[in-house]
């Protein structure tokens, strides 16, 4: 067994924020399809890890006048720079100690786990002549990583109603990735659900795209280590066009006829639209008005969260741009297709 303080010494002088660890064993009872076991067969521990938004990258959206940094310096640096580094360097350790190590960024798994196939059974699988089975009983490859639930799983903070990871430092302020081995640990508890989420529901409220419903019966439901864990039933085809941008009322760049047309389109559509891409990323020009904006004030106004800062985050009235074309958006019953 390796020494979990030793671990989280590592990770955090790696670059990580926050860091958990907790069995693999917590997997018991998932679908096939989503088992992170298959992964790194013979592995013992998840071990996620919280990389911060800093504050400030949210500022210039929240005020009306920066709209990059966000996208730049908060999705791409972290998925694409902090954390392979990070990773990298936590992996190195745990080799280093005769373990194997199998490190997931954020932006790992997206197109290898195309899961926009059919139900079999209680189950999702991949797309029709996209792969099968290697070998009787094994799910499709690949195994889709849920990172949220892992970072549940790990005991690293809890899913809130928003389907947002919230950690005890950070609220919804960060990004997660994974670390499987078969090294074995001391593990951390999983957080209880409700400890940081109090179902206030301002994210809802304050989502641009109306993606987000308040009923409590319109949710997902799983059950890890015991524990029941329930969040929004997300409309995920209102989420990726009002997230790119989609609303003329919080999107300065969304002016003309053709602009609400494209902007309107789905993500990896609107996001190589007008704006051109930073590090691949140009996308969140909404700045996560509800699910990250909405319910950090709510948490470090309540204090539900340990992370301080002298001023509140809002500190002048919320800007809204006039747009008298009440019309409902284009593109709005389109599928969702070619997912990436
Ligand atoms: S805004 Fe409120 S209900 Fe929504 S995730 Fe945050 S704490 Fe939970």
């Amino acid at each position: 067994m390796l020494s979990t303080k030793l671990l989280k010494q590592v990770a955090l002088n790696a670059g990580a924020d926050i860091v958990a660890v907790g069995p693999t064993s917590r997997y018991e009872g998932c679908p096939t399809q989503m088992d992170i076991r298959y992964a790194l067969p013979g592995c013992k521990s998840i071990i996620a890890l919280g990389f911060k938004h800093f504050r400030g990258v949210f500022r210039g959206i929240e005020e009306g006048t920066f709209f990059t940094n966000y996208s730049s310096m908060g999705y791409a640096s972290i998925n694409s720079i902090r954390q392979p580094l990070t990773l990298k360097a936590i992996c190195d350790w745990i080799e280093d100690q005769g373990y194997d190590s199998m490190p997931i960024p954020n932006h790992l798994g997206w197109t290898p786990n195309d899961l926009s196939g059919q139900v079999i059974g209680k189950e999702k699988v991949p797309r029709e002549n996209f792969s099968k089975p290697a070998k009787e009983g094994y799910p499709h490859p690949n195994v889709a990583h849920h990172m949220r639930l892992g970072a549940v799983i790990a005991g690293l903070g809890e899913i809130g109603w928003s389907k947002m990871f919230l950690s005890k430092e950070f609220g919804p302020r960060q990004r997660i990735a994974l670390l499987l081995t078969d090294a074995e640990f001391e593990y951390d508890p999983v957080v209880k659900p409700g400890t940081i989420c109090d179902r206030c529901k301002l994210c809802a409220q304050n989502c641009t795209g109306n993606a987000i419903p308040f009923d409590d019966n319109d949710c997902i439901t799983v059950t890890i280590d015991g524990h029941e864990i329930k969040w929004a039933n997300i409309d995920y085809m209102k989420c990726s066009r009002y997230f790119c941008g989609a609303s003329p009322k919080h999107n300065p760049f969304n002016i003309t006829e053709e602009d609400r047309i494209n902007f309107a389109e789905h993500v990896g559509k609107a996001q190589e639209y007008k704006l051109r891409t930073i590090y691949w990323y140009a996308r969140a020009l909404e700045g996560a008005s509800g699910c990250i904006r909405a319910c950090m004030r709510h948490l470090e106004e309540t204090g539900r969260i340990t992370s301080k800062f002298k001023s509140k985050f809002r500190r002048k009235p919320a800007w809204k741009l006039k747009d008298d074309t009440e019309t409902e958006l284009p593109n709005q019953d389109k599928e969702i297709e070619n997912w990436e």
